[in-house]
């Protein structure tokens, strides 16, 4: 691949930690060494989780670290409108549905049925106002209940056919669009999910190289059909390790002693960091 576009798309959510900072140094080196472009990219969708100082730690820990890239940073907050366009358009295939079920709603109805269809993470959406009688949806829509959108896979996967995406370390695959069930695509609070919003900004910036962790492995299948769907770019992905904390547990925020912040304040230096993740100095 010539000249790849790679990303690092934390949600700024917390502090960064060691694990953003191997996530963000990969990706770094997959452009860098290729001759490639590095991008930012805050995925601050959730206002009730994001706050402008993990945004700014971000920014300070990554240049800290000896990271740099191209200026003005996406915020994905700023461009609702690129989501409600992706939205419209997969309105118009008619793979979306309105969901009004509450996360209450859905455990009970999936307690109700005994089995539900899981999926790498638990029991999946199932499918509960997928089979909504039409007049009773539109006289709730009428009366403006609160409802997400939710991504008829079964159906959006018959129009595409079978599809494959590639992986830089286990190869190419055959997607499995239904893995994750029919994922919610605008959320009841906010009108994108993280599935729509990546997928349409991964494409908007041509990145060409997605470098994240195997953790979001499932979620590649989804955005894959999301692409051929919506008509995207297919880029190629790395999904990298995950580092684990002395436990064996993937780590995560609150592990602090792991925030870049942290061990700058102990006086470790970036060649130090890098070095403790196994990276080249950037
Ligand atoms: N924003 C996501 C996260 O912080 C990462 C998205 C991605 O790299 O695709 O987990």
């Amino acid at each position: 691949m010539d000249q790849p576009v790679t990303r690092f798309a934390p949600s700024p959510t917390g502090l960064p930690h060691l694990g953003h900072a191997y996530s963000a140094l990969f990706g770094w080196h997959a452009a860098k060494e290729a001759g490639g472009t590095f991008l930012l990219r805050f995925e601050d969708i959730d206002p009730n989780r994001c706050r402008p100082e993990f945004e700014q730690a971000f920014t300070r820990d990554l240049g800290w670290l000896g990271l740099s890239w191209p200026e003005p940073v996406r915020r994905q907050s700023e461009h609702m409108a690129d989501y409600r366009a992706a939205l419209d358009r997969l309105t118009g295939l008619g793979v979306l549905y309105p969901c009004f079920c509450s996360r209450k709603d859905i455990q009970d109805e999936i307690a109700r049925a005994g089995a539900a269809p899981h999926g790498p993470e638990g029991p999946l959406y199932p499918g509960t106002c997928r089979h909504m009688d039409p007049g009773r949806r539109a006289e709730l829509l009428a009366a403006g209940a609160p409802h997400a959108l939710r991504l008829d896979v079964a159906t959006a996967a018959r129009q595409t056919g079978p599809l494959t995406w590639i992986d830089r370390e286990a190869g190419p695959l055959a997607a499995q669009p239904g893995i994750l069930g029919d994922v919610v695509l605008a959320r009841r609070d906010v009108a994108t999910s993280y599935h729509l919003a990546v997928t349409v900004d991964d494409h908007l910036q041509g990145v060409t190289l997605v470098t994240r962790g195997r953790d979001l492995m499932e979620a590649t299948h989804v955005h894959r059909l999301l692409q051929a769907l919506l008509d995207l770019d297919v880029p190629t992905w790395h999904h990298h390790r995950l580092l684990m904390n002395e436990r064996g547990e993937r780590l995560a925020k609150r592990d602090g002693a792991a925030s870049l912040a942290a061990l700058r304040d102990s006086g470790a230096t970036p060649a130090e960091v890098c070095d403790r993740l196994g990276m080249e100095s950037p």
